[in-house]
């Protein structure tokens, strides 16, 4: 038998209605599996009371559950960072909070690491999102592979697996601004992708509102390519030959002024996107602060990391 360990990230941003349900499941399925395993919880400046019950969960559980308390929200992504820099699993799994990521499927992924692929990349099938979400998500899945040139056919979901190579790589990268699948699978030799089950999230509410998402898009965008800033320089091109044809032909209209300049706007702000993200990199801020670790041997000690 197989006794690597195992390590369960997960974020948690304002889950209060689901913790108890989420861990009840989660040890129940680790149990079952007769597997050294640990259950690392992030909490992401949770202002309900999550972080209380977490606490108590983590009283019961010592041996087992180990909480990290942010003193204020960096995001999921970062949550998760932190989370696989504390880990000390063979493997590490990732899962959302909000049971939207049924934690039956994490011994799926599990013997699929076992096999010897070093990322378990997940499609959630009949997925259990907004109409509007789902049609998005196809719409960013598509230019992805075309921005990224990776394969991934479902960027969003995080119930994911990964080997303690691919780990230790991620937590080389000291970005500020990323995108955890299209991370791993950068630097995944031998990754698959398999299907999972997906339920709709029955307590609390997304944490993403239409800006958040499109911002973390452009995390995805920007920190996979410079596809979108050579599209401006041949936009730009083409605008200029068109230019110089119309003007030949002696055509001015000024509806022609409205597209260009809408071009010239979207180009600035695409090239925007790339110089703020260089300016939060150039600052080297930590990247999180953690305000106290529970279920650590250095328990009471307060950490700053970049
Ligand atoms: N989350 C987080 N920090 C944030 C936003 C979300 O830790 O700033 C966590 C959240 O608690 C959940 C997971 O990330 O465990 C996914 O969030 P959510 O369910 O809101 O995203 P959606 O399913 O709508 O994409
Ligand atoms: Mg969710």
């Amino acid at each position: 038998m197989n006794n690597n360990i195992i390590s369960l990230v997960i974020p948690v941003y304002n889950e209060e209605d689901n913790i108890p349900e989420l861990l009840r499941r989660l040890f129940s399925v680790m149990e079952k599996l007769k597997r050294p395993y640990e259950i690392i919880l992030v909490n992401d400046g949770s202002k309900d009371s999550s972080l209380p019950l977490m606490l108590k969960e983590q009283k019961l559980h010592h041996n087992t559950l180990r909480v990290i308390d942010f003193n204020g929200n960096f995001g999921q992504h970062t949550a998760i960072m932190a989370g696989f820099k504390h880990s000390k699993g063979d493997y590490v799994i990732t899962l959302d909070a909000d049971l939207q990521n049924p934690p039956e499927e994490i011994p799926n992924l599990i013997s699929l690491l076992d096999n010897g692929h070093d990322v378990v990349g997940t499609i959630r099938q009949k997925r259990k999102d907004s109409f509007f979400r789902r049609y998005a998500s196809k719409f960013i899945n598509k230019l992805m592979n075309k921005v990224t040139g990776f394969n991934l056919h479902d960027y969003g979901c995080m119930l994911r697996g990964y080997n303690r190579t691919i780990i230790d790589i991620i937590n080389e990268c000291g970005e500020v601004s990323t995108f955890i699948p299209a991370l791993a699978q950068k630097f995944a030799v031998n990754p698959v992708e398999i299907e999972v089950s997906h339920s709709s999230r029955d307590k609390g509410s997304s944490k993403y509102s239409l800006f958040r998402l499109i911002r973390l898009q452009f995390d995805l965008m920007t920190a996979f390519s410079l596809f979108p800033l050579q599209m401006i320089t041949i936009t730009g091109a083409f605008i200029f030959v068109i230019g110089i044809v119309l003007a030949l032909l002696g055509i001015f209209d000024s509806a022609l002024s409205f597209v260009l300049s809408g071009i010239t706007v979207t180009c600035m702000g695409i090239t925007g996107e790339y110089t703020g993200r260089i300016y939060q990199e150039v600052r080297k801020r930590p990247r999180y602060v953690i305000r106290k670790i529970y279920g650590n041997k250095n328990e009471n000690e307060e950490e700053k990391l970049n």
